[in-house]
């Protein structure tokens, strides 16, 4: 049985571009997280963020593995801070959705990958805090970070840090990589290390620091969006329906 891989999913006002009137409120998974994990062999489950707790306690027996998608900032009270003026649009919905969700799938040790938000929810959820703006908070020398080109083009370098495992899923010591973030990793939480960073310093890639307890990889890139015009980058897909393999048959045993 291929594994069921959860993806995290936003809510989006949608506009009939034609009539020029509001159609309401949608349910919103970008498809090349559905495909990046079909491709990998995995089965997309998108997961809708309504019902916070409720709901997440309900949904996590029936996965194997956890996508945590991009998208909107996460409300900075989960990490003990009062909205800094550039802070961007939050979703309450989605944020009491994922952090239970989240919590629960650590607590029963499913395979996560985070992807741009999803890798701050995992360093929020782990005890560590956020900017909640890179070019304001950072100081000197941040890079542009919020590129305006094409999500399969790569606008900057990360330096993968030596003996990370990411640098084994992607075979390389430099991933050029898109660009889609104006927060970054203040505090890293405990359980996690940095496995690559930007010429600037910022965190663009983290990993469980014991992989052989559990599986948890976060990238602050768009891989979803580069699959195309780099392979490489479908591998961290790869890597993660293994890992939710190996879990699902794991709990099968048991
Ligand atoms: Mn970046």
């Amino acid at each position: 049985m291929p594994p069921i891989i959860g993806i995290t999913a936003t809510l989006k006002e949608d506009v009939d571009s034609v009539a020029e009137r509001p159609l309401g409120r949608f349910v919103r998974a970008d498809l090349d997280y559905v495909e990046g994990v079909a491709a990998a062999g995995g089965v997309p489950v998108v997961l809708p963020p309504v019902g916070g707790r409720r709901t997440a306690e309900a949904v996590i027996r029936g996965l194997d593995g956890l996508l945590l998608s991009g998208g909107s900032d996460l409300d900075p009270g989960y990490y003990g801070e009062e909205p800094a003026p550039e802070l961007g649009p939050t979703i309450p919905e989605r944020d009491a959705f994922e952090m239970p969700l989240l919590a629960l799938a650590l607590r029963h040790k499913l395979p996560i990958f985070g992807i741009c938000r999803g890798m701050q929810l995992l360093n929020v959820a782990l005890g560590g805090t956020l900017y909640q703006d890179l070019p304001s908070q950072w100081g000197r020398g941040v890079l542009k970070h919020r590129q305006e080109t094409p999500k399969w083009q790569p606008t900057h370098e990360v330096e993968v840090l030596g003996g990370a495992y990411l640098g084994e899923i992607m075979d390389r010591d430099v991933i050029k990589v898109n660009s889609y973030h104006h927060q970054g990793i203040k505090d890293l939480a405990g359980g996690l290390v940095v496995s690559a960073r930007s010429a600037d310093g910022v965190a663009e890639a983290v990993e469980a620091g014991d992989l052989s307890e559990r599986w948890l990889v976060g990238v602050q890139w768009h891989a979803e969006a580069m699959r195309g015009a780099d392979p490489r980058q479908g591998a961290l897909f790869e890597a993660h329906v293994s890992a939710a393999e190996r879990h699902a048959m794991r709990r099968a045993a048991a």
